[in-house]
């Protein structure tokens, strides 16, 4: 399994990670992408990636865009080591319409920069779904995974047809939606993710990378097909899609 999206250097995973690793290793996890948001996040994300075992993917979240020139900095001088851009994207949960042009011109230079760079695109989209994959599509985006999609399924239907991949976290388990998502979705279009230290199976835990064997198990329930198969299948995709 491989986990496409978490926050590594995040309490209270940061101080415990060798533990966490171990952990990972044992349950199953070949590899684990840590998503660096903001400059210095994404400092400390490259600096505990090994390259073998944990990958860095380096963004900035929607709603806090300080320092995203800094950011896409870091990605051009890191271009070679750094296997998804993001999490960047939309979030129209908060917010005024004015904050919402910036999220849409600062979205709009990070699709353009994976296209320049090619290297995988990873959203962050909530409450604002149908306006991602808008974007996404106008901008002429190809490798793109859509995490933790909080839309409605007819939304992700469209960015499915482009090629679009979805990642699937624990909190399945407890969202009807994101089982509704994955009933809509083809198994190609779907790839795993814990965004530990949120998004556990039960709500208020501590999530951990290993608990992306939760999401796998409900693909499996949801599509009838055994958990092997979706194990080895998502694995093959994420691997073909980060070149990992
Ligand atoms: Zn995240």
């Amino acid at each position: 399994m491989i986990d496409v999206h978490c926050h590594l250097t995040e309490e209270p995973l940061a101080s415990r990670l060798d533990m966490v690793l171990k952990e990972s290793r044992e349950a199953g996890v070949n590899a684990i992408i840590t998503s660096g948001i903001g400059p210095d996040d994404c400092h400390r994300a490259l600096a505990i990636s090994d390259y073998q075992y944990v990958y860095p993917s380096l963004g900035i979240e929607p709603y806090e865009l300080e320092g995203y020139d800094q950011v896409i900095e870091l990605i051009r001088r890191n271009k070679d080591r750094v296997v998804l851009i993001g999490e960047v994207g939309l979030d129209y949960y908060f917010g005024t319409r004015e904050d919402r042009e910036l999220q849409r011109k600062v979205f709009a230079e990070f699709i353009n920069l994976s296209k320049e760079l090619d290297i995988p695109l990873i959203i962050h989209s909530r409450s604002a779904g149908k306006y991602a994959i808008d974007m996404l599509i106008e901008h002429g985006a190809e490798q793109v995974i859509m995490h933790a999609f909080d839309g409605k399924p007819s939304h992700a239907e469209r960015g499915a047809a482009k090629g679009y991949f979805f990642s699937v976290p624990p909190s399945i388990a407890r969202s009807e939606q994101k089982q509704k998502l994955v009933k809509r979705l083809p198994l190609e279009n779907l790839l795993l993710e814990s965004d530990a230290p949120v998004l556990a199976p039960e709500r208020g835990e501590v999530n951990h990378p290993k608990n992306i064997r939760v999401s796998a198990e409900w693909i499996a329930r949801i599509k009838g097909i055994s958990l092997e198969y979706v194990l080895e299948k998502l694995t093959e995709q994420t691997k073909t899609l980060l070149r990992i």
